[in-house]
Formats: C-alpha cells, sequence, structure tokens
C-alpha cells in the first residue's frame, strides 16, 4: 500500500510540474486558443484527405486500427462509449500506463485538454496519460483516446519518443493535420465515435461524392447529421451544454473529426 500510495504522489508531483509548464512550453498555442475563429476558419477550408495522403500512410493506419481492435473487440464496427474516470482508469491499468485525471482551471486551463508523456520523461517507469476533467465529459473521454493513440503509436510503430511530452490543446486541430502524430491518434478518436456503418451513412449520403473540389466542405446537412449523432449517441449538444466561451473550439472539434472521418472513408475505404 505504502509503495502504492508513493507512487501516486509522484504521479501527482509529475503532472504538477508538466501542468506548471504547459504555459512557457505551449505559449504559440495558448495564444491562438484565445482566438478560435481563426483556426475554425482553416478547417473548414482545409483538404482533409491531402493530409491524411501526406501524414498518415495506409499501412500504419491499418495497424493502428489493429492495435486498437486487440484493445476494444468492436472498434471500427461499434460506437466507443463515453468513460467515466474510473472506466478511463480501468483501461490504462489495462494498457500498463499511469494515469491522472484532475481538472486544470485556472485562467487558461482550459486551453488544455490533456497530455501523453512517455517513458523517457524524467524518472517515468511507465508513460502517463493526464486528461483534464474540467471540459465535457465528451471532450474527456476523446482527450483519453487521442492519447492512446499516442501510446499505441508508439507501441505498434515505435518513433514518438523523440517528443517526450505532447501537449493537446483545445482547437489546436489545424496544427493536428501538419503533424504525423497528431492526426494518427485523432484519427482514432474519429473512429471511436464513427464506426464505419455509421460513417457510410452520414457521409456517404450527406457529401457531395462526386464532386472533389467541394467534397472537403462540411455541407449543413452533413453538418446536421452529424449533430444529430452526437445527441443520439453520447448525449452531446454544443449550444445546450457548452459554455460560450468554449463553444468555438467545441465546433472545431466536432467539425475536424467529423471531416476526419469523411476523408478516412474517401481515401481508404475505411
Ligand atoms: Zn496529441
Amino acid at each position: 500500500m505504502a509503495a502504492q500510495a508513493n507512487s501516486q504522489l509522484h504521479i501527482e508531483n509529475v503532472v504538477a510540474r508538466i501542468l506548471s509548464e504547459t504555459q512557457d512550453k505551449t505559449a504559440d498555442k495558448i495564444a491562438a486558443w484565445k482566438k478560435p475563429s481563426d483556426d475554425l476558419r482553416r478547417l473548414l477550408r482545409h483538404d482533409y484527405v491531402r493530409s491524411l495522403r501526406k501524414n498518415l500512410p495506409y499501412q500504419e493506419l491499418k495497424a493502428l486500427i489493429a492495435g486498437f481492435s486487440n484493445l476494444l473487440p468492436g472498434f471500427n464496427r461499434e460506437v466507443v462509449g463515453m468513460y467515466s474516470t474510473n472506466g478511463l482508469a480501468e483501461w490504462a491499468a489495462v494498457l500498463d500506463v499511469h494515469f491522472n485525471a484532475a481538472p486544470n482551471e485556472g485562467e487558461e486551463g482550459l486551453a488544455l485538454r490533456g497530455f501523453y508523456v512517455n517513458r523517457k520523461e524524467g524518472t517515468l517507469k511507465r508513460p502517463l496519460i493526464y486528461v483534464n476533467t474540467a471540459h465535457h465529459p465528451l471532450a474527456v473521454s476523446s482527450t483519453f483516446l487521442h492519447e492512446v493513440g499516442h501510446h499505441m503509436s508508439s507501441e505498434i510503430l515505435g518513433g514518438n519518443e523523440h517528443t517526450p511530452v505532447h501537449f493537446f490543446i483545445d482547437g489546436d486541430y489545424a496544427s493536428h493535420l501538419e503533424e504525423p502524430a497528431e492526426l494518427a491518434a485523432d484519427v482514432m478518436v474519429s473512429i471511436a465515435g464513427y464506426p464505419e456503418p455509421i460513417a457510410r451513412k452520414i457521409f456517404a449520403t450527406a457529401w457531395e461524392w462526386g464532386l472533389v473540389a467541394r467534397a472537403k466542405d462540411l455541407t449543413e446537412a452533413a453538418l446536421s447529421e452529424v449533430r444529430r449523432h452526437l445527441k443520439k449517441v453520447y448525449g452531446f449538444d454544443l449550444t445546450e451544454q457548452i459554455p460560450a466561451a468554449q463553444m468555438l473550439h467545441y465546433l472545431s472539434g466536432t467539425i475536424h473529426f467529423a471531416k476526419l472521418r469523411w476523408a478516412l472513408l474517401s481515401e481508404y475505404d475505411i
């Protein structure tokens, strides 16, 4: 028991240290977080198929999906539900990673969704996932999945180890599209929320399939299908549940994960 309590204290200290360094290490991203409409505009215009082709080769994608399917047998066939903090802790234990979940509010605390630390950082024996529970439970679960994506990437594909701490700053999806490790992690979140049968239903009908130039734009019809899906499966409603100050960041997330899912279907037929 004493050893366990010691280890827990050690993890809390590591998390506190990284939290205190977040502002310095992600200053540019936090500045961008304060102007969420800029990123939102970039996402709306962005060609997701091009980013996928460039940053996530098909073989790597297949390997990651296989890894997630070992962990979650219905992955990409059924929706991955929302997990409570205890549920996430159990999952972390199966993965053999350290886990910490706590609210990080403060003035700019909400900018941070969570982070993944690989085992080479300082004194850690195992990798560490931290999630900021000041966010909506669906965001907390999604952050966890994103961090598991980093973990699986480094376990299955190797690499990643030169970045000791991966910070997830809310709304910062435009930069994820340019960074292979971040994009791969987001793809897993996207598949979790839109498994293939649902993705085919939403995106094959609501998007303009034949018009490649226009396909990268989310139509209003598709966006309302996406919102209906999130409400039905997660009880999530952007306009009813999210405080005004966070609304644009969450709208960016909604659009980002939907466009990513459409691009996976369109480019890789997954
Ligand atoms: Zn990340």
